[in-house]
């Protein structure tokens, strides 16, 4: 049995090199003063799908939701043996928290449809939320597996798979399809093939050369030389659900903490430890 994959990506700043035009105004991120990456996790989540392609036969597919640039990502997955890849970007979804980034990732792998897995890394390091994965895989009504570490085994449409539950493993059995959000101990990501590499390194998505008439597109496609680019029309997304219109979250600032404290308490495991911990967060302005 062949399975379908389909990995979700994300470009990201890379925070070792954040300087003070990091966030705009409005508290959503400015991506274009930012050197960027492809997210460390989702190239273990890529992995993951390639992995299951090689045991057991079957494709991968690469989403990445995000600015004309984030069509970087798309190369690199192509280059390391992505089948397809899918750049999805419009104007009215930026903004998305991850309610709506869950939402419109969730509509594009409906809109692509016949999968086995959905593939994310565990969280990204410019939101490090860890919500996105979880949050599609409930808009997508599948069951989900957090933490994965080791695909063990796939029979018929049931995956055994092996997640980090922190201080030891959990080797559960779900039913296909299911979302996995892969960490970066599961696997070793493959190097690009150079192959793949001069055969995908022309391709581009039609937002990134945006002078291009649609001869020039056609043209391109014909070549297979243009990466598919799709916008929130094209996944039937409900535009109120998208970008800021549908993103409760608003980020007002962003502080460098810095931890002066050595040391440690330690808090015994009763009703009155727990009390003493609560009073002193309390007090020092931690909670409340
Ligand atoms: C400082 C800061 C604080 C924030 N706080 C919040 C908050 O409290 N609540 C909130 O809802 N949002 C918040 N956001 C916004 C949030 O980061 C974005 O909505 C982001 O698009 C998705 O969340 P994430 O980066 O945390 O992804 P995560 O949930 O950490 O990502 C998990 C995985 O989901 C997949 N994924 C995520 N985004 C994409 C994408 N665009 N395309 C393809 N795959 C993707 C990847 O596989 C990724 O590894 C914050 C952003 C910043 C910069």
């Amino acid at each position: 049995m062949a399975y379908r994959s389909i990995v979700l990506v994300k470009q990201v700043p890379d925070t070792a090199n954040i300087t003070a035009e990091a966030m705009k105004e409005d508290g959503t991120v400015n991506r274009a003063a930012l050197p960027t990456i492809f997210n460390p996790e989702d190239l273990h989540a890529l992995e993951a799908a390639l992995e299951v392609k090689d045991r057991f036969g079957g494709t991968v597919t690469a989403i990445t939701m995000g600015p004309p640039k984030a069509a970087d990502v798309l190369r690199d997955c192509l280059f390391r043996g992505a089948d397809r890849a899918i750049l999805l970007t419009d104007r009215r979804a930026g903004g998305s928290d991850t309610l709506a980034t869950s939402y419109i990732l969730s509509q594009a792998v409906k809109t692509v449809g016949n999968y086995d897995f959905v593939f994310c890394g565990r969280q990204a390091i410019d939101g490090d939320t860890a919500q996105t994965g979880p949050q599609c895989a409930e808009k997508l009504n599948i069951p989900q597996v957090t933490y994965l570490e080791e695909i063990v085994n796939i029979q018929g449409n049931i995956a055994e798979l092996k997640r980090n539950i922190g201080h030891g493993w959990e080797i559960v059995k779900v039913r296909l399809p299911c979302l996995a959000t892969v960490v970066e101990t599961a696997n070793t990501p493959r190097p690009w093939s150079a192959k793949r590499m001069m055969r995908n390194k022309a391709k581009q998505a039609p937002a990134e050369i945006p002078a291009a008439t649609s001869e020039r597109l056609e043209q391109l496609k014909q070549q297979g030389k243009l990466l598919e680019q799709w916008g929130l029309d094209d996944i039937s997304a409900d535009i109120d659900r998208c970008g800021l219109s549908g993103s409760p979250t608003k980020v007002f600032r962003i502080q460098s903490i810095v931890l002066k404290k050595e040391g440690f308490t330690e808090i015994e495991p009763t009703e009155t430890g727990v009390r003493r911990l609560i009073r002193e967060l309390v007090g020092d302005r931690t909670l409340g």
